[in-house]
């Protein structure tokens, strides 16, 4: 079942456009990430998906029904739909377990006290429950949040940036228990970011720019198959080459003469090979693996993965393509 079917829905502030006939739907249960850079219009289509916000035209469908805006209801918003934007929506005086049992409502007391030990303990806050919000750090105090949030037992949680003020670790710690409790409760969930590193934890991407989609797709699909060479460069490090310099690099590969080609450092393949054309200008130390820019004598700079430290400076390699994996844009 759908929960939200959007239909050509446009969105202007008195001189601009902020959405321009945006259609895409999000079923039920599903984790959907909304990525765009700031001002491409997310927090507008939150608002809409929440009940908040009017579209000027087109059709906002909440379980197949007419989406009623805040013309219609008294009281904006849904009770089935839980907004959490980045002011932090905490009771400040009272205990981190008080706030998440003020959330339960409508359950007896034992009830409460078990639905309260089981939230603290999924977001990793019971050591933390008897303080105030205040002395909480920034990623526990985000996390109850969530758990406030979780807590109300919504169908559809929609999240704008909730972890803008978090570093990259608490903020994906945080995502994926979101996503486990989400999964376990099959709760729908939008959530709305500026890291695309975080978007890669959902189902789908939804990729907005200037109020446009730009492309919706499978996590994989976005990563593998990116629509332009901006969203490609999105999510992850990507070599650019002119038809030219495709040709140049790999003679081998069959050529389109009009595409610009993406290629990913992982998809590249290097030999050590003295006298190759390629030279190793550069070694760094990433975790994991080393990366590695290559000059070729075309001039051209080129990334690669090195899994092993295979390589040092000043070394000559060979390159290939792996599975023939380049993006043609
Ligand atoms: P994002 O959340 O992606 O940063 P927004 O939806 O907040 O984008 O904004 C989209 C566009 O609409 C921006 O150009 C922004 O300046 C404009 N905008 C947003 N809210 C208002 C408002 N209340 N009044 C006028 N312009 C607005
Ligand atoms: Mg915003």
């Amino acid at each position: 079942m759908n929960v939200f079917t959007i239909r050509q829905v446009m969105k202007g502030y008195s001189d601009e456009l902020a959405l321009s006939s945006i259609s895409f739907s999000v079923q039920q249960g599903e984790f959907l990430a909304i990525v765009g850079p700031s001002g491409s219009g997310k927090t507008t289509l939150l608002n809409i998906l929440g009940g908040l916000m009017n579209p000027d035209s087109g059709k906002v469908l909440f379980k197949d029904e007419e989406m009623e805006g805040p013309d219609i209801r008294l009281v904006p918003g849904y009770e089935e739909i839980k907004v959490v934007r980045q002011d932090l929506d905490l009771r400040l005086k009272i205990s981190v377990e008080d706030n998440i049992r003020d959330a339960l409502l409508g359950y007896n007391d034992d009830f409460k006290e078990e639905k309260t030990a089981i939230l603290l303990d999924f977001f990793s806050l019971t050591p933390f429950r008897k303080k105030r919000p205040s002395q909480l750090s920034g990623g526990q105090r985000q996390r109850l949040v969530i758990a406030r949030a979780m807590a109300s037992e919504p169908e559809v949680l929609l999240l704008d940036e909730p972890f803008s003020a978090l570093d990259v670790i608490n903020s994906s710690l945080a995502l994926s228990e979101i996503k486990s409790l989400a999964a376990e409760t099959n709760t729908t969930v939008v959530l709305v970011t500026h890291q695309p590193q975080d978007a890669l934890q959902a189902d789908r991407i939804l990729v907005l720019q200037e109020g446009e989609v730009q492309q919706l797709g499978r996590v994989e699909e976005i990563y593998q198959t990116p629509a332009s060479v901006e969203v490609a460069k999105l999510f992850g490090p990507i070599n650019i080459f002119s038809p030219e310099e495709f040709q140049q690099h790999f003679p081998d590969q069959p050529l389109n003469s009009k595409s610009i080609v993406g290629v990913r450092p992982e998809d590249i393949i290097f030999e050590q090979k003295p006298g190759a054309s390629l030279i190793v200008e550069d070694v760094t130390f990433m975790g994991s693996h080393y990366l590695l820019k290559l000059k070729s004598t075309f001039g051209k700079e080129i990334m690669t993965y090195d899994f092993q430290k295979r390589c040092e400076e000043g070394d000559q390699v060979s390159i290939e393509l792996k599975n023939d994996h380049g993006m043609s844009f």
